[in-house]
């Protein structure tokens, strides 16, 4: 018996490229279906995240069809994030692996064949990675670029060049589903579970359809919410900057002394200098050691698994979690 694949695609205003998609994951699906690679159950999942157009009946339209295509509707527009997420955490006690992929068909479909190769060969996690941005305009291609370095640099570490495009099989869903944050980055967070992964590469295409609803704005907030849910690195810098002024201070101390003993200031002065930069060394190195327990607690407050299991040896109680006791 083969395994069941779920394609998770999240949807928000893309009833012009939609017919498109489910056409072409159509075709994909029954080619899947047809070598043998993936089970006749196998599904399409569109995740309607509050959409305003008429998304949601395109997606009742097509499941009405062809019970091949499912749907989840959101209650409202919770972002591209925490669409995935739903659509992930709604299939992952009965898919054996799930590819999360945009609507808008910029990642390459066929790219998925190698995500299933590897998956077959006993990888977990595969990443879609992007080896061309030819498509995308320069301002867009510098941005997303800029996004990742200044990301890995502040300490999320994320896979270069991948979006959300991936494969993950049911215990790395289960693994996923340990995290329970408010602040979503998948893409910081999909790393964390480990097991085997694995890379496949792809050109990124233009938009099929619609515009980007990734505008310069959102996806500042989005490196914002990336680092700020991913590590406490600021908060480490401010430390760092409070360390490094006070320790100008000595120096301006060291100076302004020099300079009293010579004569040359004027009354006042000295203190003056001195006070100025050693307060604010002082100041800074003192937010930032707060900084380092508000850094602590919300790293507790978010209770993420300390651990996910994969193998257990044991005469009688032993498994391993890719083989779940029902598909034995
Ligand atoms: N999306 C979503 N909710 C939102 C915004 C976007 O579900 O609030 C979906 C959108 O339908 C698409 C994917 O997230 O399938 C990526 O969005 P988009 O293509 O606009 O981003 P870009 O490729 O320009 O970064
Ligand atoms: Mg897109």
């Amino acid at each position: 018996m083969s395994d069941v694949l779920y394609f998770v695609i999240p949807c928000y205003n893309e009833e012009e490229v939609l017919p498109e998609t489910a056409k072409r994951l159509k075709q994909k699906m029954h080619a899947l279906m047809d070598a043998g690679k993936i089970s006749p159950q196998s599904h399409v999942l569109f995740v309607n995240d509050g959409s305003k157009d008429g998304t949601w009946e395109l997606i009742r339209g097509f499941h009405e069809e062809d019970p091949l295509f499912s749907g989840l509707n959101l209650s409202r527009n919770r972002g591209h994030q925490n669409a995935l997420l739903a659509g992930l955490m709604t299939v992952k006690d009965f898919a054996d692996m799930a590819i999360s992929m945009d609507a808008d068909l910029q990642d390459d479909i066929d790219a998925c064949d190698a995500m299933i190769d590897k998956y077959l060969e006993g990888k977990d996690i595969v990443y879609g990675v992007r080896s061309a941005r030819k498509t995308d305009t320069f301002f867009k291609k510098t941005t997303a670029e800029g996004f990742y370095k200044v990301m890995n640099r502040m300490g999320a570490q994320t896979v270069y060049n991948h979006a959300d495009y991936r494969l993950m099989s049911r215990r790395a869903l289960q693994g996923l589903a340990g995290f329970g944050e408010v602040n979503l980055f998948l893409r910081g967070i999909v790393p964390m579970i480990g097991y085997p992964s694995d890379v496949v590469y792809y050109e990124r295409a233009e938009r099929f359809a619609g515009e980007s609803k990734y505008p310069l704005k959102k996806m500042v907030s989005f490196a914002v919410e990336g680092i700020t849910s991913l590590s406490t690195e600021p908060i480490r810098m401010i430390t760092n900057l409070g360390f490094f002024v006070f320790l100008v201070s000595i120096i301006i101390l060291v100076y302004s002394l020099v300079r009293h003993a010579m004569g040359a200031t004027v009354a006042g002065w000295t203190f003056l200098n001195v006070s100025v930069w050693a307060i604010g060394g002082l100041i800074l190195l003192s937010l930032g050691v707060i900084g380092e327990y508000i850094g602590k607690i919300y790293l507790e407050s978010k209770g993420r698994p300390r651990f996910i299991i994969e193998q257990f040896l044991d005469t009688e109680h032993g498994y391993t979690t890719r083989d779940f006791p029902e598909k034995q």
